[in-house]
């Protein structure tokens, strides 16, 4: 495998590693597109179908410009259990080498544990309502936070999250990177955009 295309988007080796051992040869389209402007610092609306690679869409940027141990610098937000789990294992799966730690926060399960792991934690992955249950107890801490992820926003928006979204939005610092991923673009996706995006 050659990964040329994947080795133009200046990602770390560590990253085009873990994507080589992946089995991925060439960036989606939605990849091509949106690495290169979340590496530069912008904030990006991507949006493509169902399958086509957003998680590392976003995912790769964030890999390569968060730290081990130095705070909950990425949040991302997703519509259900599943795919927090599923986005979960997949950052976690392409920054193993690099040693960052991934925590899964969603409801149904009990918070002690989740407790434990925002503590050591760089990238959470969590759905709104059991985030805003953290935030309200004061156990999880967003001042460090440089990415913010709405993952499968039509979805999430879709299903009535948008308070709660909202409340976690103005929680985060202000000077963060907000990356909104989704299937389908609606006005509620253009209102968020509008109102807490910078130029996306
Ligand atoms: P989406 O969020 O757009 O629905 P995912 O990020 O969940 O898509 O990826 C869908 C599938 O495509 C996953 O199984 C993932 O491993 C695979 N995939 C992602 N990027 C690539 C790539 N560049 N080359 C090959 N397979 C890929
Ligand atoms: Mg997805």
């Amino acid at each position: 495998m050659n990964m040329e295309k994947f080795k133009q988007l200046n990602l770390s080796e560590e990253l085009l590693d873990a994507i080589r051992r992946e089995g991925f040869e060439s960036p989606s389209e939605v990849q091509e597109k949106t690495i290169p402007l979340v590496l530069a610092g912008k904030d990006v609306i991507g949006s493509s179908e169902t399958g086509s690679g957003k998680t590392l869409a976003f995912g790769a940027g964030i890999i390569d410009r968060t730290s081990p141990g130095a705070g909950i610098q990425a949040l991302i937000l997703t519509p259900t259990r599943e795919l927090a789990e599923q986005v979960g294992q997949t950052i976690a799966k392409f920054s193993h080498k690099k040693g960052l730690r991934v925590a899964q926060v969603y409801g149904g399960v009990s918070m002690g544990p989740q407790i434990n792991s925002l503590r050591h934690v760089d990238i959470v992955v969590g759905t709104p309502g059991r985030l805003l249950d953290h935030l309200k107890r004061r156990t999880l801490n967003l001042s460090r936070i440089k990415f913010l992820v709405l993952d499968e926003a039509d979805r999430m928006l879709d299903m009535g999250f948008i308070r709660d979204v909202e409340s976690i939005i103005k929680s985060c610092p202000t000077n963060r990177q907000t990356l909104l991923f989704s299937a389908t673009l609606s006005q509620d996706i253009e209102y968020m955009a509008k109102k807490y995006m910078r130029n996306p």
